[in-house]
């Protein structure tokens, strides 16, 4: 149910880079989040939130879910009182309501801003141009979002067998982490770059990557694609 080789493997590699393993657990039962979570592993991830908020309900509280997947925006209340980092937010209309239920849990929730790097046209996030400019400093609006704090970025990179491509899309999305980490952006500060997966984290990871997220390599295949 769980690969503790690879799972040994993959920590040990993350630990000398103080990176952060996200396990992505989606499709895959509570028992085997257990089992990880018993071998010390805190940080899950999942794309589904009926799924997320069905595993928080039965899993020990103190574990960590970050939420990986398309969000829409009337499904934030589910997971806004226990989300640890919402890695997906692709838009100003999710981060309002990220904050709108922020505030009703009177909590500060985290989140990173999802970016397009790959070729894919289905692939969700903020382009070059759409960044630039929710983050330019005359930006009014994120200043009067008070409950939320963006740690940083999050990108997948294109599923292929160009290398070189997914180290270029890797290298564009570290640009715009550095890019934007040292300017005084409201409610931002970045410390969390997100890229990796089971195929590519350890070209993320050489490419300055801070957290991968590792399903398949942890679970095993999953059995449909989600
Ligand atoms: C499924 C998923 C992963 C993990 O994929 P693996 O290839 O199984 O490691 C990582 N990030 C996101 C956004 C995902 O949806």
């Amino acid at each position: 149910m769980v690969n503790q080789e690879n799972y040994s493997k993959i920590t040990q590699q993350l630990r000398s880079k103080n990176a952060v393993l996200v396990a992505v657990s989606k499709t895959k039962t509570v028992q085997a989040v257990k089992m990880l979570y018993e071998l010390g592993q805190m940080d899950f991830g999942e794309n589904y939130v009926q799924e997320l908020v069905g595993k928080y309900e039965e899993l020990p509280k103190d574990i960590r879910w970050h939420f990986i997947g398309h969000l829409q925006t009337n499904k934030v209340k589910y997971i806004a009182p226990f989300v640890h980092l919402i890695q997906s937010v692709d838009s100003v209309k999710l981060l309002k309501e990220i904050n709108k239920q922020g505030l009703k849990n009177k909590r500060i929730i985290n989140v990173l801003l999802q970016v397009h790097i790959s070729n894919e046209e289905t692939k969700f996030g903020w382009d070059e141009k759409e960044l630039s400019d929710l983050l330019s400093l005359n930006q009014s609006d994120l200043g009067e979002m008070h409950n939320i704090r963006i740690l940083g970025l999050m990108g997948m990179a294109s599923f292929t067998d160009h290398h070189e491509q997914v180290r270029n899309e890797f290298r564009r999305l570290k640009d715009f982490y550095d890019r934007y980490k040292c300017l005084q952006v409201p409610n931002c500060s970045f410390n969390t770059l997100s890229m990796g997966m089971s195929g590519d984290y350890e070209m993320a990871i050489e490419e300055g990557s801070t957290m991968v997220r590792i399903g398949s390599l942890l679970f095993g295949e999953r059995e449909y694609a989600k």
